[in-house]
């Protein structure tokens, strides 16, 4: 099937591709939505329930950021030189052939992985990063604020704004904080300062923490505290490192890469497959692949990967909701525990946020993607036979996806089927040792919330009956 869409490169329309440079990097992030017939929900003003305008975010977002952000329509946004340099650092990314796992696995399927964890970060969380800071910089902003949940993102973002020379503001969630020293340190290694969060510093730190006293946190209210900071300070903004669709849009990176290698040699994937947490690497994995799928051209299976302990697609409703605990942020429908969602404390995983990416979301919606969910112990036992056979040693989070490949690898060796399966492994588990020692000394428990637990927090989604299903567009 013959496309054409319209390009941010230029005003004409042009084929759909994917733009390489000589190095066989993407030149443009391509924007899955503009290929989407029905396109994610608009993000809502929570006060008015209208859908918010660039103007509203200006405050809070920069505004290039915003202008992604809002765009369903633009294939491509072309990559400024500045970040395409910044990326020729560890970009491409590689993307490997499992051969020993295949072999251990003894099974007929071929598994190829992505890895983004070759860079100092130790995910593909600075594809995003060094965007963000870029825009930021751009706009003659002084600095950013953000939260960081297992600590990846503010790392990464720690690097982006040194390059850039910005300051950088983070929340760490505080069982992160206390339990990821190291972690902590890096970030100050690039300059960054770090606070725990709830913290004492904002106005909805202090709130969280006068309600829930000896909580240890949850990306929620650092979400909202690093917001409350961005719009109370002068030549501040607030960055996200997951979750919004211009992060989905920077990580399409992932995918591109994938596809321009796969398709130099020839290899058709049956089976693609991403750990989900807020959406944006799966979302970035995937996005040229569900492309021809949206346009009809090949057909994939895509797997979401989530925790059992925190899972927003295969429990969750799809609802407007508030995407952070002090409920600030604009509402986004998507897959939701419920704002007020916090896991268990057994929970060691990461992947630890209630809601998902709208635009995953719709697709999800309209069946184009399946989703499962697996235990933490699944997940760890899976992290630990990867390392040892493939040498990488994962972060719990990618650890998902090893699993759900794993699984399928299996399942193609029981049905004597020769499937192609590609996965994210979208970082390093160096700092997450503390995780794996609970799973070595078989302390780790795999809690999931019950019905009554999810029903709890679903009763708290905004609007009549609990979702704002009623208003239409
Ligand atoms: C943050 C992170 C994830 C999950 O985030 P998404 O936005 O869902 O991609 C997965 N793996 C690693 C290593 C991470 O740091």
């Amino acid at each position: 099937m013959e496309t054409t869409m319209q390009t941010a490169m230029t005003t004409e329309k042009i084929p759909y591709k994917i733009y390489l440079d000589e190095n066989e990097m993407p030149k443009a992030w391509y924007n899955l939505r503009a290929d989407m017939k029905q396109k994610p929900a608009p993000l809502l003003n929570p006060a008015t329930h209208r859908p918010v305008q660039a103007e509203e975010l200006a405050g809070v977002f920069c505004e290039e950021l915003t202008a992604q952000e809002l765009d369903h329509d633009t294939a491509f946004f072309e990559i400024p030189e500045e970040i395409r340099n910044f990326y020729k650092m560890y970009r491409p990314s590689p993307l490997v052939r499992a051969y020993c796992l295949e072999e251990k696995l003894d099974t007929p399927a071929k598994i190829y992985y992505k890895f983004e964890g070759n860079n100092t970060s130790g995910s593909h969380k600075l594809n995003s990063a060094i965007a963000q800071a870029y825009y930021a910089k751009k706009q003659g902003l002084k600095g950013v604020t953000t939260e960081t949940g297992a600590g990846q993102w503010g790392t990464a973002l720690s690097m982006a704004c040194s390059y850039f020379g910005l300051d950088c503001k983070v929340y760490m969630v505080k069982c992160s904080y206390e339990q990821k020293p190291f972690r902590r340190e890096v970030m100050r290694t690039y300059g960054a300062s770090v606070t725990p969060s709830p913290s004492m510093e904002t106005r909805v730190g202090r709130k969280i923490n006068a309600e829930y006293p000896g909580t240890t946190g949850s990306l929620g209210c650092a979400i909202s505290e690093a917001v409350e900071k961005a719009v109370s300070s002068e030549g501040y903004r607030y960055v996200l490192g997951s979750v919004l669709n211009q992060v989905f849009l920077h990580q399409s990176v992932i995918g591109l890469e994938t596809k321009a290698a796969l398709d130099k040699y020839g290899v058709k994937p049956d089976i693609i497959i991403g750990c989900a947490g807020g959406g944006s690497n799966l979302g970035g994995l995937i996005a040229p692949f569900m492309g021809e799928k949206l346009r009809g051209e090949r057909d994939y299976r895509i797997i979401a990967v989530e925790p059992a302990s925190c899972p927003s697609l295969t429990r969750g409703v799809y609802a407007y909701d508030f995407c952070d605990t002090g409920m600030v942020c604009p509402l986004a429908k998507m897959y939701t525990l419920g704002s007020g969602f916090i896991p268990s404390v057994s929970h060691a995983g990461g992947l630890r946020y209630h809601g998902m990416n709208s635009t995953l979301s719709e697709l999800y919606h309209q069946g184009l993607m399946e989703a499962v969910s697996v235990k933490q112990t699944e997940v760890f036992e899976a992290a630990e036979y990867f390392a040892r056979v493939e040498g990488i040693l994962p972060a719990p989070e990618s650890s998902h996806a090893i699993r759900a490949a794993i699984d399928e690898a299996v399942r193609c060796r029981e049905n004597g089927e020769e499937k192609t399966i590609v996965f994210g492994l979208t970082g390093t588990g160096y700092f997450d040792m503390s995780s794996y020692e609970k799973y070595h000394d078989g302390s780790m428990s795999d809690y999931i919330p019950t019905d009554e637990e999810l029903a709890a927090c679903r009763s708290k989604l905004p609007g009549a009956g609990g979702n704002l299903s009623e208003i239409t567009f």
